[in-house]
C-alpha cells in the first residue's frame, strides 16, 4: 500500500493495539498516542475470557465480530508466547437452553451441558465448553511486539482533542476507551466497575464461570502464574479505589466453589472500569479534513469483540483510501 496515509491511533488498550497492528500489518504507517501504556490499561484488568456477549448486549455486527475474533484467538492459542490458551470451562446459572442454541453459541463447537454431578452446590444448570482465555498482562506485551515488529512504536502523548491528532495525521483511530465520551462529547459511555482478586495459581486449569446477570457473580481464570477472580459489575462507579468488602465477597465465593483457593496466596486487587455504551461504536465520520474512525465502548466485551472491530478499522480506513 505505497500511497497509503499516515494513521494516528489514540489508546493503547486491547482496542487500540489490535487496530493499530491490523492496520500496521496491512501496510498503514500507524502511530499509537496514549495517555496510558499498555500496563496501566482497563485491558490488562481483564479476566479475560473470549465469550459471546449476552443478547441484552449484542447489536449490529457483534456477532460477527465475535466469530471473527474466536477465529484470531485459536489461531493464536497455538503460539505459547501470546498468552492466549484454549482451556476447559464451566459455565453455570441463568445460561438458558434459548441461549445454548443461539447464532452466538453456535460459534462454540464443543458447548454441551454439563453432567448435573459435575456442578457446584446450588447451580441445576450448567454447560462445558473449550473457550480462549488470555492472560492480559502476557497478551499486551506480546501485541507490543508484534506492532513493534510491523514498524510501530508506542508513544506516550495524551491528546487534549481528537482535532489534536487530526493535525498530525489525516486518519486518527480513536481507541480511548471510556475517555472516548469526553473526546468525542457522546454522552452515553459510562463506566462500570470491576474488581478482580488474583491469587497463585495452586494447580487449576478450569476456567469457572456463573452467569447470572447480576451485579455480582462467581468467576475465576487460571492462568499459569496466576489465577485471577471475580466477578463484580457496579455502573456509573468512577472511584477506581478497591472495596476490601468486595474483595472478601469474591474470594468467598470462589472458595466455596474451588476449596483448593483457600491455601493460595493473595497477590494483588486489581480494578477497572468497563467502557459501558449501549452499543459498541466502530464507525467512521469526518473530522475537519481528515477521517477519524471510532472503536469504542465495547463494556465487557472489549477482549472478545476486539480482533472483529479492528477488522473493521482496516475496512473503514481503506474506503477512505479509495476515495
Ligand atoms: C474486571 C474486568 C473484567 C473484564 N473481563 C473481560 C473478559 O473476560 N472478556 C472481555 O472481552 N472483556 C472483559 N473486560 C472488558 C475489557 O477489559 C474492556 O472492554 C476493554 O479493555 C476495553 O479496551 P479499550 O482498549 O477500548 O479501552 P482501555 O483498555 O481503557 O484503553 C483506552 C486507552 O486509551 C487511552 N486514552 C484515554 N484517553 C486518552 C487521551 N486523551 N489521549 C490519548 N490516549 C488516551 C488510555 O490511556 C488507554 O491506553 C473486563 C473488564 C474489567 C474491568
Amino acid at each position: 500500500m505505497a500511497s497509503a496515509q499516515q494513521i494516528v491511533v489514540v489508546g493503547a488498550g486491547v482496542s487500540g493495539l489490535t487496530s493499530a497492528v491490523c492496520l500496521a500489518e496491512a501496510g498503514w504507517p500507524v502511530r499509537v498516542w496514549t495517555a496510558a501504556m499498555p500496563q496501566r490499561t482497563t485491558s490488562k484488568v481483564a479476566g479475560a475470557v473470549w465469550l459471546p456477549p449476552r443478547p441484552a448486549e449484542r447489536a449490529g455486527d457483534t456477532l460477527d465480530w465475535t466469530e471473527h475474533s474466536l477465529r484470531v484467538f485459536r489461531e493464536l492459542a497455538t503460539d505459547p508466547g501470546s498468552g492466549v490458551q484454549l482451556v476447559p470451562a464451566l459455565a453455570v446459572g441463568e445460561l438458558t437452553a434459548t441461549e445454548a442454541m443461539s447464532a452466538a453459541a453456535a460459534l462454540i463447537p464443543d458447548l454441551r451441558p454439563a453432567d448435573p454431578s459435575d456442578l457446584p452446590d446450588g447451580f441445576g444448570n450448567g454447560f462445558r465448553a473449550t473457550l480462549p482465555m488470555i492472560d492480559m498482562p502476557h497478551y499486551l506485551d506480546y501485541l507490543t511486539r508484534r506492532l513493534a515488529a510491523a514498524g510501530c512504536e508506542i508513544e506516550e502523548h495524551p491528546v487534549r482533542s481528537l482535532a489534536e491528532a487530526a493535525d498530525a495525521a489525516p486518519i486518527v483511530v480513536n481507541c480511548a476507551g471510556l475517555a472516548a465520551g469526553r473526546l468525542t462529547g457522546d454522552d452515553t459511555l459510562r463506566p462500570l466497575f470491576g474488581q478482580h482478586v488474583v491469587l497463585t495459581n495452586p494447580g487449576l486449569r478450569q476456567l469457572f464461570l456463573e452467569i447470572n446477570g447480576g451485579p455480582e457473580w462467581t468467576c475465576y481464570f487460571p492462568h499459569p502464574q496466576r489465577v485471577v477472580c471475580g466477578g463484580i459489575s457496579i455502573p456509573d462507579r468512577w472511584d477506581t479505589t478497591a472495596d476490601p468488602d468486595v474483595t472478601e465477597r469474591i474470594l468467598h465465593r470462589c472458595r466455596r466453589i474451588e476449596p483448593r483457593l483457600a491455601d493460595a496466596e493473595l497477590i494483588e486487587t486489581i480494578t477497572g472500569l468497563r467502557p459501558d455504551r449501549p452499543s459498541v461504536r466502530v464507525a467512521a465520520e469526518r473530522l475537519g479534513p481528515a477521517l477519524c474512525i471510532h472503536n469504542y465502548g465495547h463494556g465487557g466485551n472489549g477482549v472478545t469483540l476486539s480482533w472483529g472491530c479492528a477488522r473493521d478499522v482496516v475496512r473503514l480506513a481503506g474506503q477512505r483510501e479509495a476515495r
